[in-house]
């Protein structure tokens, strides 16, 4: 689609965008200084920003896009006015529990979510469907129709876990994190510690091997962390499906589209005297005398801030790309050079508007619950390790995909009469070795796709109205920080978690140069929209400011 290829940030009708008031809230072309610059103005740059701002501080944020939110982007169809697409994140998983949600008032600010009940439907070729819903007994009941057995030990987990999920997963994603001696330590000291020291010395692989003995159902719980998450075979990472099952938040959405959210938060940052530099392309981070003092912008603007600097953008953006090599010691610019992204985490997607909504075969509709997330393709355990092989060798892997009809659960995202899909894939980026064969290749991809979702769906290819497909390398050229395509915006295996995220000696959204700090997806707790990595470099940053913390992270 020509008009999704271009640049995005084209501001010339091409891309229509649908948050247009961003505009109004463009930094004024006054060249006074501020107290704090960030890099980017993605969802965690935004947060940070907006607890900043309500400090007291006077904040500005730039980034080379024409609008404001990064992953969090909704465009208007530019055939079809008023249909819109969710070209990036989707589902926003327990948004209305984050406390940043609530600290800044989000919801009243216009991010209302849904999350629907029926919240994931695995449908498989047999006429089964593996069901998660927002009420456990209503996924156990499904579980049940596989294995008993497996039903049980889902109830068993959900319950053993919440208080693990409580009490630690949850403050410790809301906090800077522990040094990893210190944090074994304070684990040993409790019961609920130890048991998910225990848990997470596996990998999700071989937790769900030793938990759960249905083919379906491992393969069904794998797809929450292998596919979309970590590398499954990764040790580690043994309690994220455990920590799944015990969440009492699903799947949610965001009405209206996911920038709305962006829209909430820019809102709350122009209430306090924020600021947000669009379409603005970086030249180099300034530093002088060892510490950050501020941008200098392509066009040769120069801003400066007196207290610091905050980076979205990822660690190679940030230290090789931004800064003045000589200002970057020799250990760091290794550090950043050899940072990597998650290689099963690229998406191929094909976004559909529709005349009426995709009718699955084989999935019944439930009490008039329709089911949100559909999951095609995946019927067993073995399948992820082809998966991974396919991605090791850059060829396409099994078609296992995912998606949904947003129209279904808010009407306002497309004109009466009129719906939206989606259909998500795992595919690598560089395509039989090299990115540049995507350009060839998407046509023939997305229509395989296509074929496959048919089948499931057999009202869909007559109801198309319109199409385009977006491949890892379009993630790159709209969102560089996500790059090869890695919408995690870096791995968490090579030790790149926790304290040691990004990498050593950079993590705690501390840098080896003063005033300067990292806010995005390449720190604690990593990419996703949760908003945690901004929310906790605030906490961090006021700190070191001296400023009062005005709101109430957890102690930890
Ligand atoms: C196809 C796709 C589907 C996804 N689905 C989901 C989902 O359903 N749920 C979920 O939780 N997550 C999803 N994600 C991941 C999620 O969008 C990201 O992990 C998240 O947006 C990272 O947030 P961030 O604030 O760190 O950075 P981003 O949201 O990536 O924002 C970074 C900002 O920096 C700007 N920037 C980048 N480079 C520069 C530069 N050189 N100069 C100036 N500005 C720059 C960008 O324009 C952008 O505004 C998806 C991502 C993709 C690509």
């Amino acid at each position: 689609m020509p008009w999704l290829q271009r640049k995005r940030c084209s501001t010339n009708g091409a891309l229509k965008l649908k948050q247009q008031p961003c505009k109004k809230w463009e930094r004024s072309m006054s060249r006074s200084d501020y107290d704090g610059i960030i890099l980017g103005a993605g969802h965690n740059a935004l947060i940070l920003q907006a607890y900043l701002c309500r400090s007291g501080l006077k904040v500005l944020a730039v980034d080379r896009a024409a609008l404001c939110g990064g992953g969090l982007m909704s465009i208007e169809n530019p055939r079809i006015p008023g249909v819109l697409h969710n070209i990036h994140s989707f589902y926003h998983r327990a948004i209305t529990a984050m406390p940043w949600y609530r600290d800044l008032g989000l919801e009243q600010l216009g991010a209302r979510y849904i999350e629907p009940e029926r919240n994931v439907v695995m449908r498989l070729a047999d006429g089964r469907s593996l069901e998660w819903w927002t009420d456990l007994d209503r996924t156990a009941a499904s579980f049940e129709q596989f294995s008993k057995r497996d039903a049980l030990a889902l109830r068993r987990w959900a319950e053993d876990f919440r208080p693990i999920v409580d009490e630690i997963l949850v403050p410790e994603a809301q906090s800077p994190p522990k040094e990893p001696e210190e944090r074994r330590r304070f684990l040993n000291s409790s019961a609920n510690g130890r048991r998910l020291l225990e848990v997470q010395a596996l990998s999700p692989l071989e937790f769900v091997c030793r938990e759960f003995e249905n083919d379906a159902i491992r393969a069904g719980l794998l797809f929450f962390n292998g596919l979309r998450e970590v590398d499954l075979r990764l040790r580690g990472f043994g309690h994220a499906i455990p920590a799944l099952l015990a969440s009492p938040h699903k799947a949610q959405m965001c009405a209206g589209g996911s920038e709305r959210l962006a829209d909430a938060l820019v809102r709350d940052i122009r209430n306090h005297s924020g600021e947000v530099l669009l379409n603005a392309e970086i030249k180099r981070i300034i530093v002088r005398s060892g510490q950050a003092e501020g941008l200098e912008l392509a066009s040769g603007e120069v801003i400066r801030a007196s207290g610091f600097i905050a980076s979205g953008l990822n660690p190679q953006q940030t230290f090789l790309q931004y800064l003045n090599q000589s200002e970057v010691s020799p250990d760091v610019r290794e550090k950043a050079v050899g940072f990597e992204y998650n290689l099963i985490a690229p998406l191929m997607a094909v976004h559909l508007t529709l005349r009426e909504p995709p009718n699955y075969s084989l999935i019944e509709p439930d009490g008039g619950q329709l089911p949100f997330m559909v999951i095609l393709g995946l019927e067993k355990l073995e399948q992820f390790h082809e998966m991974v092989a396919a991605h090791e060798q850059g060829n396409i892997p099994p078609a296992i995909m995912w998606g949904t009809c947003p129209t279904l659960f808010d009407s306002t995202q497309a004109p009466a009469g009129l719906h939206t899909a989606f259909m998500w894939q795992k595919t690598p980026y560089a395509l039989h070795g090299n990115p540049n064969s995507w350009e060839a290749a998407k046509a023939e991809l997305g229509k395989r796709m296509l074929d496959v979702w048919s089948a499931a769906a057999p009202n869909l290819v007559d109801a198309i109205v319109d199409e385009f497909i977006l491949t890892p390398v379009d993630t790159e050229s709209i969102l560089p920080n996500m790059t090869r395509g890695d919408l995690l915006v870096g791995s968490f295996a090579r030790g790149q978690i926790g304290y040691n995220r990004p990498f050593a000696g950079a993590g705690q959204y501390r840098t080896p140069i003063k005033k300067l700090y990292l806010c995005g997806g390449s720190t604690h707790p990593g990419g996703n929209i949760t908003g945690l990595c901004g929310y906790n470099a605030a906490r961090v940053i006021a700190a070191e400011l001296g400023l009062k913390i005005w709101w109430n992270p957890p102690q930890i």
